[in-house]
């Protein structure tokens, strides 16, 4: 955060005052700020009064006509959620675009054009980058050598080899880059499309995202704008020790809240999960003499977590879902 606002530093004196002095506070309550009004206050922030207007106009608005604006594959799976900061090809965020309707447009496509003084862009388009790495047109040139307009030709004077940005790197999805389109949809559209249309929000320019997964990439989101759910044999996997801390965290739950597991299967679950402080290969002996001891006494209708031979078949994603 290069500035940080005298208001808010009089709220961190207020929280002092009224003992609650974590800074933290002061800090969520500017990016809270942030949030909402995005870039509406072309840099000068809003007074008390200003912002509680702002919010009494506009939230009722964002709730009611929001957008939603990713970036779709053949197949309609949304490769990209496109968020506040996404970048446009005219190399400016989703958040400088007009994103906030009193009345959705009836014509389509809805257009949302860059609100940035002197930019021609007509309407948000996502440019497609891995990282921090902009690609390259045929013609040699990065995007933002091209005409921000379509068919956003080349504007370099020594370039004729250009008849429009194109591309010919692979989506992750496994369609080359230039067979996606940016679709800007309004939530009925969204919902006909199959797609999850998440909570309504107050925030600003929230494009796509919808929930914590958005910002992935959709071939690994499993919800219906990307991949979709595992198939049931993922779900049903036994929990095994290499699975994340919520998980384990979960054990605790399980064993509080009646989950309608025997203690006898509580415990083989606690078993297979590694202990606190406990190297690899202790796990994995413990593991195998626990293993020749259940052989032994034979446990009834339970089997144990395998710790390596089943992992091939969890990345395997049931494709005939879709
Ligand atoms: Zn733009
Ligand atoms: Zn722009
Ligand atoms: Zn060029
Ligand atoms: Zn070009
Ligand atoms: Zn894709």
């Amino acid at each position: 955060m290069t500035e940080f606002p005298t208001r808010f530093l009089v709220m961190a004196e207020e929280s002092i005052i009224t003992e609650d002095h974590s800074a933290q506070s002061l800090i969520s309550a500017y990016l809270e700020y942030r949030r909402v009004v995005g870039e509406d206050d072309y840099g000068k922030l809003l007074t008390p009064e200003e912002y509680e207007k702002y919010k009494q106009n506009v939230l009722p608005l964002r709730m009611k006509n929001r957008l939603f604006t990713c970036w779709v594959n053949p197949n309609n799976m949304d490769c990209k959620l496109v968020g506040p900061e996404t970048m446009c090809f005219c190399q400016h965020r989703y958040k400088q675009h007009k994103t906030d309707f009193e009345t959705i447009p009836t014509t389509r496509p809805i257009m949302l054009p860059c609100r940035v003084n002197g930019c021609l862009c007509q309407s948000y388009h996502y440019v497609y980058s891995t990282g921090s790495n902009f690609l390259r047109c045929h013609c040699k040139h990065p995007v933002e050598d091209h005409s921000t307009l379509h068919p956003f030709k080349c504007k370099k004077e020594t370039c004729c080899k250009c008849f429009g940005f194109q591309n010919s790197t692979t989506c992750g999805c496994g369609y080359p880059i230039n067979m996606h389109q940016t679709v800007i949809e309004t939530q009925k559209e969204r919902e006909e499309r199959g797609h999850p249309i998440g909570q309504p929000t107050p925030y600003a320019a929230m494009g796509g995202i919808t929930g914590f997964s958005s910002l992935l990439d959709g071939y690994m989101r499993l919800d219906d704008s990307g991949i979709g759910a595992p198939c049931e044999e993922i779900l049903s996997q036994p929990i095994v020790s290499s699975d994340d801390p919520f998980l384990r965290s979960q054990l605790s739950s399980l064993k509080t809240l009646g989950s309608g597991l025997s203690p006898k299967e509580v415990e083989v679950l606690e078993s297979s999960l590694r202990r606190p402080g406990e190297k690899d290969m202790e796990y994995f002996e413990r593991r195998y003499q626990e293993r020749l001891k259940e052989k032994n006494t034979a446990l009834p209708n339970l089997a144990l977590p395998s710790t390596s031979q089943d992992t091939s078949k969890k990345y395997k994603r049931a494709t005939s879902n879709k």
